[in-house]
């Protein structure tokens, strides 16, 4: 396995952020790096201690769900809170920004956004990055984080126990368990 490279580590680790998203509509999640390192990071959902539209259904008005502080926010709103300065910093989202949070960005100092999915991008916030100068990058993610591989390594693992059972032919069993080793096992050949 190659090393993972810096924008695929800080966009896997928006991605996973999104998993904690308590709204339904859509699910992101931001990073913000500086110096190749991460000081904040944040998902969408509602203030601290208040009720999640996934357990009591979005608040929507005007086809937005009002409920939920947007992700690049949360992650800005912590450097707020631990007094950490975002001047030059970057920052990772699933999803380009909407037009509120690129205001945000821009105002805040962040020097580059990196961006996993096109969503909805408003012409309007593409054009504020551009007069600030604020560098924008499609980076799509490589790896989608897998919350069932434990599943599917039972079900591989059964399947080969199947073969050995049906008496299947041996060299078949070594090629298809070789294949399951360096899927499952990777440590086993690498390090
Ligand atoms: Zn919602
Ligand atoms: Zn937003």
């Amino acid at each position: 396995m190659s090393r993972i490279t810096w924008n695929q580590y800080f966009m896997a680790q928006s991605s996973l952020l999104a998993l904690r998203s308590t709204c339904e509509r859509l699910s992101v999640g931001a990073t913000i790096v500086r110096d190749k390192r991460i000081i904040a990071g944040g998902y969408n959902g509602s203030i601290s201690g208040g009720v999640h539209c996934r357990d009591e259904g979005c608040y929507v008005i005007d086809g937005h769900c009002v409920r939920t502080i947007h992700a690049e926010m949360n992650a800005l709103l912590q450097c707020a809170k631990f007094g950490v300065p975002t001047t030059g910093a970057e920052i990772y989202v699933t999803h380009f920004p909407c037009l509120q949070c690129c205001k945000a960005i821009i105002q805040s100092g962040m020097k580059k956004v990196y961006y996993a999915e096109d969503y909805k991008n408003h012409p309007y916030a593409i054009e504020l990055f551009e007069q600030s100068g604020v560098d924008t990058e499609l980076v799509p993610l490589e790896e989608q984080y897998d919350l069932i591989s434990r599943s599917k390594r039972e079900l591989a693992e059964e399947l080969l126990e199947e073969l050995v059972k049906a008496n299947a032919d041996q060299a078949t069993i070594r090629k298809l368990t070789n294949q399951f080793n360096h899927l499952f096992e990777p440590e086993k050949y690498h390090l």
